[in-house]
């Protein structure tokens, strides 16, 4: 039978540990602040943000809040964030997405200053990653590689297959292995016998936004499976990517939806508005 991997108690465990570096902060005389936008009422993006300003007040980071109306404009948002671009006391900026129809989401992303990118959005942030460079790593792939390392998986010279290609997952995703001295191979729709591929897999990442989509017949004996994918059944209940009840006697290690990866999205978030005050000191 695999291994769970708690993705509740890893992420409580990172949540603690950055406690204890913002104690410290303070300590010295520097407080950590996260500024978080919301344009509209959106009902998850509502939740989101209070679950990021909840895990902010664990940790003891500072957020600023701004709740936006439906009709604020692109002008109106780009104002405020060059306004908080250039505040000494705000470390990190976030918008949450997605912003209504009418906002130019491209032109927002890239108004954020990549040193205050808390979610790694960024194409300076992406370049980052790609190149070796410090900066900001998007907080999911950041939290899959966590999830790994602190379950003593090791990455380096394994064959890691992600499925999905997305900017958020499956590109940084890979990023992020291959960084790690995984040998990364990025499979998509378009990919020819699929379960050939994720049958190499030692590592497999899978982020393409269908419900229990892997089965059995797509792992190997052994593997490690790491499932991104986040769905409501009609019945209520959470499910991801992976048919977790069929794969689940197959891998070596498995994350359940929901307690896997879901968790580790917003400990990552965490992370990096702690980061930022080592980034902004460069
Ligand atoms: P996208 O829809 O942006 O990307 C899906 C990817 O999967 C695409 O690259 C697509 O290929 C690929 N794909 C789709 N169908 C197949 C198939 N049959 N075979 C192989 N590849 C396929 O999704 P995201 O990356 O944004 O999200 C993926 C999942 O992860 C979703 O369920 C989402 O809800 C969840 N998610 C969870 C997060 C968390 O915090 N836990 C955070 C972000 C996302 P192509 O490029 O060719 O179209």
């Amino acid at each position: 039978m695999a291994i769970r991997i708690d993705g509740k108690a890893i992420s409580t465990e990172i949540k603690d540990e950055l406690k204890e570096r913002v104690a410290a902060y303070k300590a010295a005389g520097t407080d950590i602040c996260l500024a978080v936008i919301q344009v509209g009422d959106d009902k998850a993006s509502t939740v989101y943000v209070s679950n990021k300003k909840k895990a902010c007040e664990y940790i003891g980071i500072k957020s600023l809040a701004y709740e936006l109306p439906e009709e604020t404009t692109t002008e109106e948002l780009l104002a405020i964030i060059e306004e908080l671009n250039g505040r000494s006391d705000v470390n990190g900026i976030l918008v949450q997405l997605p912003v209504p129809k009418h906002i130019d989401e491209e032109k927002i992303l890239l108004a954020i200053s990549p040193d205050k990118d808390v979610d790694g959005f960024h194409p300076v942030s992406v370049g980052r990653l790609n190149i070796g460079q410090k900066g900001f790593r998007s907080c999911t792939p950041a939290g899959v590689i966590q999830l790994l390392k602190r379950t003593g998986i090791s990455i380096e010279g394994k064959e890691c297959v992600v499925v999905g290609r997305s900017n958020i997952v499956g590109k940084p995703m890979a990023a992020m292995l291959l960084a790690e001295n995984g040998t990364v191979t990025i499979c998509h729709s378009r990919t020819k016998d699929l379960a050939s591929v994720t049958k190499r897999a030692d590592i497999l990442v899978v982020a393409i936004g269908k419900p229990k989509f892997i089965t059995a017949e797509y792992v190997k004996e052994g593997a490690a499976v790491i499932d991104v994918g986040i769905h409501r059944m009609d019945d209520g209940k959470l499910c991801g990517d992976v048919d977790f009840a069929d794969v689940e006697p197959v891998a070596g290690a498995i994350t359940p939806v929901p307690g896997g990866v879901g968790p580790m999205t917003i400990a990552m978030l965490m992370n990096n508005c702690v980061e930022s005050v080592e980034l902004q000191k460069q």
